[in-house]
């Protein structure tokens, strides 16, 4: 494609571009800055690259961004020489509207880059080594210094502290890992786990698969593929070489009573001789609903089919009811993939879509706060009456060390006060921290509450429950037969094909009755030994000075480490533990006190082969 640009326009329509993209004004912009010290981060060279190929047809990669592109001046003069407007010895910086009303200069500079090169370069790895630490350091090493967070204030906080889901394939390699290290364990995973590979590399170009470049690192490509299971009982799973692991992803935090738990395999295998019909009801659907809200206290509950789908929908019956549009979120949180939340705070302020493929305007209503910070709750007393709902996951899993009890009751008031929809997304802490999940936990009530994973006992399921006042929004609310109600309250579409199947729903009874027998000492317990495993481990790291922290939020905790340091993880498996690329990690029910030991054991034996390798003090 051939643009109709001059190379002015051309300049011009660069920084416009830069500056929507990252949020930054454009009078703002350097243009001999590098990028990463404007706060761009590689999501946002991600939507540069989209914008710049459909707009001008000229292909980047994202690497260049770090490299021959990492200034506003080197890019038009990139793109320049690529669409042959100026050979790149005349290229100028490009034209910065109102720089000299900001610093009392203008914006022309002289710069000779041949004689940055070397610094530059250097530059470039610290900041290539800074990027990486940003994405995948976690927590407590990222959430130091909270920012202001007003969107209509600037944010002063770069982008990329807190956890992101979306991250940029990592293409390169680090100078930080010890490849003879690595190559033997590889050698060593590569025959233990020699069908999960093989079928891994012999399906890929048909399978599109987003988990097998989960982690995906050059320096270790050989070890990237998701481990394969063939079958899991209790604690346990078993790779089709018949490797067995004790399993510390249970299904993303699915299986709270371990794999196969006989009251729920007989619960679907009875209703499967029903024949599964879907079009009419389940007759469990109602005994599921009211045994919801008898453990968890809500007024109502309506049946999806995942996460995503419950948090799209919770926060549409929040706009449905209040009548607005606007919604707040906070940085570090997981909802799932619904493009609606799928937002980051650019280095502006604005709200930009995290995603390739999202649209601006599907973020344009989405504000991202930050979470436990006291600047959030003043950006809610201020406009909290523009908002429908501000949605939060109570303890981000991702971040389980903040654990904010005074943020979500001060929230609530907050909310209460300017008629804003609380949502807790409770699809991870719903019925593991508490029968009752983080509400009971936090003693906070929200006005619709998102459930999923666990209540489906192994079977996809999505939850939206809560205050009627919001629920009624599904179906128009209670009325009843014989006299001349009918169902008033506004309410908006929903729907799905697979809603209240008649699987998930006995999964899901059988769920609700054993959590119902077993009573909140089955919580209680499990939360304690998590505790006492993790304060363990926590000494240890700490003893023996590993750069490693370890936090739990009930039977939920997580491993930070350096990203070089990740290898642990492939020394756990080599070692018969078994975590999943995300690095969220859950005990269960059936997690026996000798499987703990030999957690520990495993995790204690990597470390120490990660410190043999000179890795740990690299
Ligand atoms: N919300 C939270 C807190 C989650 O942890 C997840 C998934 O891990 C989701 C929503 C999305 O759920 P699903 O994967 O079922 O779509």
């Amino acid at each position: 494609m051939s643009p109709a640009y001059s190379n002015a326009t051309l300049r011009e329509r660069i920084v416009e571009l830069v500056g929507d993209v990252s949020g930054l004004s454009p009078s703002s912009i350097d243009p001999n800055a590098n990028f990463f010290s404007l706060g761009l981060n590689s999501l946002m060279f991600m939507q540069i690259r989209d914008r710049i190929e459909r707009e001008l047809g000229v292909e980047l990669a994202v690497s260049q961004f770090t490299n021959d592109v990492s200034t506003l001046v080197k890019l038009t003069g990139y793109l320049e020489e690529r669409l042959a407007l100026v050979p790149s010895s005349e290229s100028q910086p490009p034209p910065v509207p109102d720089r000299s009303d900001q610093t009392g200069r203008t914006g022309e500079t002289s710069l000779d880059l041949s004689s940055l090169s070397g610094l530059d370069t250097l530059f470039r790895r610290q900041l290539d080594v800074l990027e990486r630490q940003n994405e995948i350091l976690l927590s407590a090493f990222l959430n130091g210094g909270g920012a202001a967070p007003a969107p209509s204030r600037p944010a002063p906080a770069p982008p990329g502290k807190a956890y992101v889901p979306f991250k940029a394939i990592v293409t390169s390699r680090s100078s930080g890992v010890a490849q003879e290290h690595v190559e033997a364990l590889a050698r060593l995973l590569g025959e233990k786990c020699k069908s999960t590979k093989d079928l891994t590399q012999k399906h890929r170009r048909v399978f599109g698969n987003n988990r097998a470049i989960a982690g995906f690192r050059p320096d270790w490509k050989e070890m990237v593929y998701p481990l394969i299971a063939a079958r899991a009982d209790g604690s346990r799973i078993w790779d089709p070489d018949g490797n067995e692991y004790i399993d510390l992803t249970m299904g993303f935090g699915v299986a709270l009573f371990g794999h196969n738990p006989a009251f729920v395999m007989e619960a679907i295998r009875a209703e499967l001789a029903n024949g599964m019909p879907l079009g009419p009801l389940s007759p469990l659907a109602g005994e599921v609903a009211e045994l919801i809200a008898e453990l968890t206290g809500v007024e109502r509950v309506a049946f999806f089919n995942s996460g995503t789908e419950a948090v799209m929908v919770a926060l549409r019956l929040a706009r449905t009811v209040t009548g607005r549009a606007r919604v707040a979120i906070f940085s570090g949180s997981f909802h799932g993939s619904f493009d609606g939340i799928l937002a980051i705070r650019g280095a502006g302020g604005r709200t930009l879509p995290m995603l390739p493929g999202s649209p601006a305007g599907i973020v344009a209503d989405v504000i991202v706060l930050d979470y436990d910070d006291p600047a959030s709750l003043d950006y809610v007393a201020a406009h909290g009456g523009e908002l429908a709902a501000v949605l939060v996951e109570p303890v981000q899993s991702r971040h389980v060390e903040i654990q904010p009890r005074d943020f979500l009751h001060r929230l609530r008031e907050l909310t209460a006060a300017s008629g804003t929809a609380l949502i807790f997304d409770e699809v991870i802490t719903g019925f593991r921290i508490h029968p009752g999940g983080a509400q009971a936990r936090f003693d906070v009530r929200a006005d619709i509450v998102t459930y999923g994973k666990i209540i489906g006992g192994g079977l996809p399921i999505g939850i939206v429950a809560g205050r009627a006042e919001f629920i009624d929004a599904v179906d128009g609310g209670m009325w009843q037969y014989g006299d001349e109600s009918y169902p008033a309250k506004k309410n908006t579409f929903v729907s799905g094909t697979f809603c209240h199947h008649p699987l998930a729903m006995a999964a899901a009874r059988a769920v609700l009755l054993h959590l119902r027998r077993e009573g909140p000492k089955l919580q209680e317990d499990l939360n304690q030994r998590t505790a006492a495993f993790v304060t363990r481990m926590a000494d240890l790291f700490r003893d023996r000075s590993w750069p490693i922290r370890i936090a739990c939020f009930g039977s939920l905790f997580r491993m930070d480490l350096m990203p070089d340091h990740e290898l642990l993880y492939y020394h756990l498996l080599d070692k018969g533990v078994y975590v999943w690329e995300g690095r969220n990690c859950f005990l269960s029910t059936a997690h026996s006190d000798g499987d703990i030991e030999a957690i520990e054991t495993a995790i204690r034996a990597s470390a120490e082969a990660i410190e043999r390798a000179g890795l740990f003090h690299h």
